[in-house]
């Protein structure tokens, strides 16, 4: 095995290959009917346990409470001196008034206009950040961060909470270069124009699902639509990994 990401809770991920580790949106709260971290899993996490003893990098797509918990992420960075972080200037202002001096060469943020691109290392990773609209009418002014970056030659890129939207990603695919692996909310999957909008634009070999609620608060069947829309995608060339709970892993 190479390399791997693994589910941790919602849309947080943790990608391993190549001797590096990075965690996205992983340390997350819950929001109803999506569920966070929890205090268990959060103090794993804090406290290095297994394979979270080493993080090189942690990224932060944006500041909502089911992607970012602000007091979980300022303790982790106290405990883990050697992680470095990137996110959006909304996240990163919040975690430097929260460590202050701390903050200072360890939490750094990247423009989150819609289309700006910019480079930036974190924990000797190289990052390609992307200003993509975060979904939904009423948060349509929410900075949210996608992250284009290669571990171990495999190339990931995380969208965050982006819309699923041709505006979003026109073009992308030509700067970026095409992703192995596309980590995404389970709609760019199970939305027929969304999965085609991702397919054409993004072109990933393989898109990897999260964001999925809690199996005993799937009430609009949300999993199941996925796992069907799984099966089409790969009649259309690209392969589909479901991520719904904790410790689902792509490996690679
Ligand atoms: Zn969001």
């Amino acid at each position: 095995m190479a390399g791997y990401i693994e589910l941790i809770a919602n849309a947080g991920v943790l990608a391993a290959a190549g001797g590096k580790k990075v965690l996205i949106d992983a340390l997350c709260g819950d929001a109803a009917p999506f569920a966070g971290a929890g205090a268990a899993l959060t103090e794993e996490l804090v406290s290095g346990a297994g394979e979270f003893s080493r993080v090189d990098a942690m990224l932060v797509t944006h500041a909502h409470p089911d992607h970012f918990d602000l007091s979980a992420v300022s303790r982790f960075l106290r405990a883990h001196p050697e992680t470095q972080l990137l996110t959006t200037p909304e996240a990163a202002a919040q975690l430097t008034g929260v460590l202050q001096k701390d903050a200072a060469g360890r939490v750094f943020s990247a423009p989150a206009a819609a289309g700006a691109v910019s480079e930036r290392t974190a924990g000797g990773v190289a990052f390609r950040a992307v200003g993509l609209r975060h979904d939904g009418a009423k948060f349509a002014g929410k900075e949210n961060l996608g992250f284009f970056f290669v571990l171990g030659g495999t190339r990931f890129f995380d969208v965050g909470d982006a819309a699923p939207v041709e505006a979003n990603f026109r073009g992308l695919a030509g700067v970026l270069g095409a992703p192995d692996v596309l980590i995404a909310p389970f709609p760019f999957l199970a939305r027929d124009s969304a999965r085609r909008t991702a397919e054409r634009w993004i072109a990933p070999k393989t898109i990897a699902a999260v964001h999925f609620p809690p199996q005993e608060k799937d009430f609009c069947g949300w999993t199941r639509q996925t796992r069907r829309a799984a099966e089409t995608a790969a009649g259309e060339g690209v392969k589909a990994a479901l991520l719904p709970a904790r410790g689902d892993r792509l490996e690679f």
